[in-house]
């Protein structure tokens, strides 16, 4: 049975709703898209903002996965009448439509009492200010946050010769990308690219004077020309504060991306996918990933659900990558804390190497580092070839 709506409006030119769109189409959706964004640079691509972007010069590019002819309104939407299928919006008035599709993402956490001029990597705009900041001639940075965006731009910004200091409450970087593995290893990265680390540390203050910050660790004071916050991102849910949907944890969904009411029921005809979208797992917990690729399967699956295809797309274990340090790191599968990590493959004058965490005989996650060929071979189920 197909659900076609013949209406659709999106909240958020991303990603997620690219694929929504190419994949309705693709299936012969013919009705209409009203996507709306209140970047006015988007659509964009995130992931290259903390690499090539910040050795590059020139703008910001269009993403080259938008859809040709889907035309996108600047505007930003700042409620929800769920039961009317309305959005409110601030150029656009109320905007009623079959199906609401929320893709607004997440954005940048700032931690609290953070003085002006502290930068932070989300949008276009960010990645302009902390490019110029350095083309300006800034020598050295402070990263709060180890996660992958703040041990990416760690990478960059040594490339770029900045004297690079990286400081995080955790023990390790990446804790949350690795779940507590592979620490030494990530370590080791940011040593040998001359980048100084301070983990397990919390910022007391951050303070400016002169041209020059000054941030506070436990039992330690950091100098330098920039300071940038990484230390997370949060589902972009405020506009849906008033509205009746559960927000407790990104807009917590089905498994096929419905939203859900305060009250545990599905509301009609409302969608989330990408970042700001939660998603219940079998054990009833809802699970937000922040994954370019994860985005793109919960776009895919909306408009195979559209269609009245039993999509396959949301049955893959989760994927996620990222590039720092010279090294391209892939991750298959939901990596267990506690499990024992592998290595079953290694060519070190490539930096490569593969693991396998879990025991092999349940579903087992990979990590793979410079070694995409036995990563695919191994999230497969195939046996690694030499
Ligand atoms: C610097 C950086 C590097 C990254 N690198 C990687 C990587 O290497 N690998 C990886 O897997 N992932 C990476 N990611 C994460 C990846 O980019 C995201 O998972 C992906 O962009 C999520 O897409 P999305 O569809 O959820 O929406 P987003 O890309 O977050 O887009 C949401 C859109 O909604 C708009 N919006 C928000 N609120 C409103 C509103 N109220 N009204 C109108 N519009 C609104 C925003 O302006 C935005 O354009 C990176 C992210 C960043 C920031």
């Amino acid at each position: 049975m197909t659900h076609l709506p013949d209406r659709v409006v999106i909240i958020g030119a991303s990603v997620a709703s690219a694929m929504l769109i190419e994949r309705s189409r693709e299936l012969g959706f013919a009705g209409e898209f009203i996507v709306m964004d209140s970047d006015p640079n988007a659509p964009y691509d995130r992931p290259p903002l903390s690499k090539q972007f910040l050795l590059a010069t020139g703008p910001v590019e269009p993403a080259e996965w938008w859809p040709e002819a889907t035309p996108i309104l600047n505007a930003k939407a700042i409620g929800l009448l769920t039961d009317k299928r309305t959005v409110l919006t601030d150029k656009l008035g109320e905007v009623v439509a079959d199906a609401v599709v929320i893709a607004t993402g997440a954005g940048s956490i700032r931690l609290p009492n953070e003085p002006a001029g502290v930068l932070s990597l989300r949008t276009a705009e960010d990645a302009l200010a902390l490019r110029n900041a350095v083309d300006a001639g800034a020598a050295s940075a402070i990263i709060i946050g180890a996660g992958t965006i703040g041990a990416e731009l760690a990478s960059t910004l040594a490339q770029r010769g900045l004297a690079v200091t990286v400081v995080d409450f955790a023990p390790q970087p990446m804790q949350r990308f690795f779940s507590g593995h592979l620490g030494e290893e990530a370590k080791a990265w940011m040593h040998q690219a001359g980048v100084v680390t301070h983990f397990g540390v919390a910022v007391k203050s951050i303070q400016k004077t002169d041209a020059q910050w000054t941030v506070q660790v436990s039992g330690l004071d950091l100098h330098a020309d920039l300071v940038i916050s990484a230390v997370g991102a949060r589902p972009n849910t405020g506009w849906l504060t008033y509205s009746d949907l559960d927000i407790s944890n990104g807009v917590c969904c089905t498994a096929d991306g419905k939203a859900l009411l305060t009250t545990g029921e599905i509301a009609n005809g409302i969608f989330a996918i990408g970042d700001v979208s939660a998603r219940q797992a079998e054990d009833g917990t809802f699970r937000r990933f922040e994954s370019w690729t994860q985005a793109q399967r919960h776009g895919a699956a909306l408009a195979e659900y559209f269609a009245g295809f039993e999509s396959m797309e949301l049955e893959q274990a989760p994927y996620g990558w990222t590039e720092q340090f010279g090294r391209k790191v892939q991750v298959h599968g939901m990596l267990p804390p506690a499990g024992e990590l592998v290595q079953v493959y290694a060519a070190e004058e490539r930096n490569a190497a593969l693991y396998r965490v879990g025991s092999a005989e349940e579903d087992a996650a990979w990590i793979g580092v410079n070694a995409p060929r036995q990563f695919s071979r191994a999230s497969m189920g195939m046996s690694l070839l030499s």
